[in-house]
């Protein structure tokens, strides 16, 4: 891995004119040049994708009671952005919003509605496929992106409120789904290869909320369950998770009654491209100058 530390310019550079920032922090305009980027992503990582896999793209907000039932709030109730909207008669609303209700701000009269906005791209999949009935023994695989919100409390490069997140998720037996992630594992340092991206890949273990939360994390990491593909952006000691892979055991399969044709619970795994912190990475990586990439990058990016 490179040990060349990028230039506070450089990384000043991709905040104030790569990106385009805006009054909420950690919420960010995308340039024409960000774009143009994140597409030759989309479609590179669209040539990698495993054959018959079925696509499905989603806005980002998702039914509330469906990440309800998905443990979300259990282990990530601090990341969570919920949509309220107002309630109340037309007069009591007119009145909060134009400021004329005694002690009342116009946020008092929200109240949170059956949507909340998306954390992760793959919540949305188990559902819909547990209602198709049995995942054949060979496994399912769903290619799925979508604008995900997480409360984030850093802004710091890369750690962005709204994001978006493409997904290979795999629902089949125990041992496909962990060939699917260990498959997922040497490919993705393939694809950052082709990349030109310096990188490591370790375990890892998800922002999970509180002191229990502490735990599990120690559990996933012991249990080899989730894998980051880190590629340095603000340093080199601390660098950024641009993809991870994941093996999710029977949660998801219990929590949806996902099974196989064999009868057993379906086990799942997911490998997620975070398509806006990948962007980044190349443009701290390899300049904010497109002619100055590495021919093999701009052939692999299509720019
Ligand atoms: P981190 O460890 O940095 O908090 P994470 O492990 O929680 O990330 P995942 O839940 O695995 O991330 O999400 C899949 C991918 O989505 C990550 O590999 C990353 O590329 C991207 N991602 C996650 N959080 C953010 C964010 N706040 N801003 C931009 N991209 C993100
Ligand atoms: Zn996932």
């Amino acid at each position: 891995m490179s040990t060349t530390q990028i230039s506070t310019d450089r990384l000043e550079a991709i905040t104030s004119t790569i990106l385009q920032p805006t009054a909420a922090a950690g919420v960010q305009g995308r340039t024409g040049r960000f774009e143009e980027v994140i597409a030759g992503l989309t479609s590179l990582i669209t040539r990698h994708r495993p054959s018959g896999a079925e696509v499905l793209r989603f806005p980002p907000v998702m039914s509330r009671a469906l990440l309800e039932k998905s443990g979300y709030l259990k282990s990530f109730p601090h990341l969570l952005g919920v949509v309220s909207s107002m309630t109340g008669t037309e007069a009591k609303i007119r009145a909060l919003v134009e400021g004329r209700a005694a002690e009342q701000e116009w946020v008092d009269a929200l109240a949170a509605t059956d949507l909340v906005l998306t954390p992760a791209a793959c919540y949305q999949v188990y559902p819909i496929v547990a209602a198709r009935g049995d995942v054949p023994i060979t496994g399912v695989i769903v290619d799925v992106e979508s604008y995900c919100f997480r409360r984030e409390t850093s802004a710091e490069l890369g750690r962005m409120q709204a994001f978006r997140m493409r997904e290979y998720v795999c629902i089949g037996a125990p041992e496909t789904a962990v060939a699917f992630r260990e498959s997922w594992k040497g490919k993705a340092q393939q694809l950052a290869n082709q990349l030109g991206l310096p990188f490591t890949l370790l375990p890892a273990s998800d922002p999970f909320f509180g002191r229990a939360g502490k735990l599990m994390a120690v559990n996933q990491v012991e249990q080899a369950l989730k894998f980051e593909l880190l590629v340095p952006v603000n340093s080199d000691e601390a660098p950024t998770a641009c993809m991870s892979f994941n093996y999710h055991q029977d949660h998801f399969g219990t929590t949806w009654g996902l099974r196989t044709d064999g009868g057993a619970v379906a086990h799942t795994a997911c490998a997620a491209f975070g398509l806006d912190r990948l962007t980044i990475a190349l443009f701290a990586t390899h300049g904010l100058d497109f002619e100055a990439w590495p021919l093999t990058v701009r052939e692999a990016l299509g720019i």
